[in-house]
């Protein structure tokens, strides 16, 4: 892999616990410091070797004091708080209330506020800003038709693919192996919907990540002879909605955040 094209790229790869080993209060500012030249993958202790030689030495050197990431952050606040929130609401799904734009994300309520700050009464998932903020300032507003297609039919998802397949199916994968109610656990967790199987899986449930992005995550037990497997799908419409960069972050994201709930538990 080449030089990363901003900062989310790497980002991409991080842990996103925010542990600060790194030197950074978040993942997201340790992304744009490595992205900018001022801080070196290899600072994050919790990456592979392998992904470490994703990036090493593939970055400029700091041209700028403020990251990548904070730009692109504040461009899209800048364009949300430019819209008219009624007509954002109506594009989106989501819903005006007073000052505030409120969209459902993973099923609980997150809002933005006149000046575009997120506000949400659960603990703030970071990684989560940014799909939001693409989805509220980008999204086309096509309604979902049920035609699902894997992360490498979006446009741009094949050459991602395999970094998504690592970071968030396989990660699934395992976590469905292991734990016997893990659908019912995402279910109840994410206020999803066990669904009629698809593609002959075993398990297909639904999560609406954001209300016009829904993610169907598709299990295949093990047979005789044959491995289990996991595949996440997204509607035919993610690329006007969403976009193939958030959709990563989505798929990644929830499969990360789920394994270390499970961690947490003893899993
Ligand atoms: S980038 Fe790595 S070390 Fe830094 S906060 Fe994130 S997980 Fe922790």
């Amino acid at each position: 892999m080449g030089k990363p094209k901003n900062a989310m790229e790497i980002f991409a790869l991080l842990d996103k616990s925010n542990c600060r080993l790194c030197g950074e209060k978040t993942c997201l500012a340790f992304a744009g410091a490595v992205y900018t030249g001022l801080k070196k993958i290899s600072e994050c202790p919790h990456l592979s070797p392998e992904q470490k030689a994703l990036y090493e030495n593939k970055v400029d050197p700091a041209v700028t004091t403020k990251s990548d990431e904070d730009q692109y952050v504040s461009e899209l606040k800048r364009k949300l708080r430019g819209l008219d929130y009624e007509e954002v609401a109506t594009r989106v799904a989501g819903e005006k209330q007073g000052d505030l734009l409120k969209v459902n994300v993973l099923g609980k309520p997150f809002a933005f506020d006149k000046d575009a700050q997120f506000r949400t009464d659960l603990h703030i998932i970071s990684w989560l800003v940014v799909p939001a903020l693409e989805y509220v300032c980008n999204s086309k507003g096509y309604v979902p038709a049920g035609d699902w297609i894997s992360f490498r039919e979006i446009p741009g998802g094949r050459e991602k693919y395999g970094l998504f397949h690592i970071r968030g199916e396989a990660v699934l994968k395992s976590l469905a192996d292991k734990y016997p109610d893990f659908f019912d656990d995402v279910i109840h967790m994410f206020d999803g919907e066990s669904v009629e199987q698809q593609f002959e899986s075993d398990i297909s449930v639904v999560l609406h990540p954001l209300p016009l992005v829904p993610m169907m995550i598709c299990y295949w037990k093990p047979e005789e002879g044959m491995a289990s497997s996991l595949n996440i799908f997204y509607d035919a419409t993610v690329h006007d909605n969403l976009g193939v960069e958030s959709a990563f972050f989505l798929g990644t994201g929830i499969a990360q955040m789920l394994e270390k709930i499970a961690r947490h538990h003893g899993f």
